[in-house]
């Protein structure tokens, strides 16, 4: 006897929009790119957001826009009292807090030279704000969630931190190393309610990787950019949209993914999986 199983083709529009109701996040680098759209996604999700960012102007200017479920607080991410400060805002706001997203990151100068001359001065400022930075913010949003037996804690990783070659010497360094320190904390804090994972975006259009490229391609618009970060995860599947990590995001965050802890997933079309990536 043949069985034919009806697979039902999920529209991604028709999810429900209240997948974090009632829960309360911290976004940190908040105020934009990926950090943004996420903060949108949660709260139209129902979510209540802090957007934790250095740029202090941009981050008021967004929280505004977001409307009355977001609020901003100026944190540099390499000062561990500012990054207390964050959690501890979410907490005396709204009482609690479910999801910290440590997602601040910068890329570092783009052309470095050889590993033999790398400037150690930028390694340690690239891992400062990438690694550093996540570490203090899993710190204390532990803080907070180990005594309340739950929350989902999300890191930011990179598809440079799944191949060589993708970025500068000290952003893939530092990219190697989130999904090491998610698996670690997960192997301690699955004992707690607490879980932690992480996400690997590819190549997405943001101020962050149209910078990057810029400078590769002088006299170019932003436009133009833009259309050549799309162009080289399009090479290998889907075109990348801020939004595609959002809702891996919204997904890690959310009570679905319960039984999820140390995962790393990867939002990139493909990319990676591609045998023959030229940049
Ligand atoms: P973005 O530049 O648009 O946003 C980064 C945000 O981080 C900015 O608002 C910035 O003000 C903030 N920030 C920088 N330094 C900070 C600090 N010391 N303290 C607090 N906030 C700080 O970049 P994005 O593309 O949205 O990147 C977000 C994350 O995604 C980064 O960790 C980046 O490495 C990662 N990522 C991005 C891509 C991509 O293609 N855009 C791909 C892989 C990984």
């Amino acid at each position: 006897m043949c069985v034919i199983f009806s697979v039902p083709i999920i529209d991604i529009c028709s999810l429900p929009r209240n997948r974090l109701q009632g829960k309360v996040a911290v976004i940190t680098g908040g105020a934009s790119g990926l950090g943004k759209a996420t903060a949108h996604e949660f709260i139209q999700n129902g979510a209540q957001v802090i957007i934790a960012d250095i740029n202090t102007e941009l981050g008021s200017k967004v929280a505004k826009d977001l409307g009355p479920l977001a609020h901003f607080v100026q944190c540099d991410v390499t000062d561990e009292a500012q990054v207390a400060g964050a959690v501890e805002a979410a907490v005396g706001l709204h009482g609690k807090l479910d999801i910290m997203y440590n997602n601040a990151g910068i890329v570092g100068p783009v052309l470095p030279p050889s590993i033999a001359e790398l400037d150690l001065d930028t390694f340690d400022r690239v891992m400062r704000i990438n690694v550093w930075g996540t570490v203090a913010g899993i710190k204390h949003a532990a803080r907070f969630m180990i005594p309340t037996g739950s929350g989902s804690i999300l890191c930011t990783s990179s598809m440079s931190g799944l191949l060589g070659g993708l970025g500068p010497h000290s952003y893939t360094i530092s990219k190697y190393t989130i999904p090491g320190i998610v698996k670690f904390v997960a192997s301690e804090l699955c004992r707690t309610g607490v879980r932690i994972n992480c996400i690997s975006p590819g190549p997405i259009p943001t101020p962050l990787s149209v910078g990057q490229l810029a400078q590769f391609y002088p006299g170019a618009t932003t436009e133009q950019v833009a259309q050549i970060v799309n162009g080289l995860g399009e090479l290998k599947g889907a075109k990348g949209e801020e939004m595609d990590v959002a809702q891996a995001a919204v997904y890690l965050a959310s009570d679905e993914s319960k039984y999820i802890t140390g995962h790393n997933l990867v939002v990139d079309g493909g990319f990676t999986c591609y045998k023959d990536i030229k940049l």
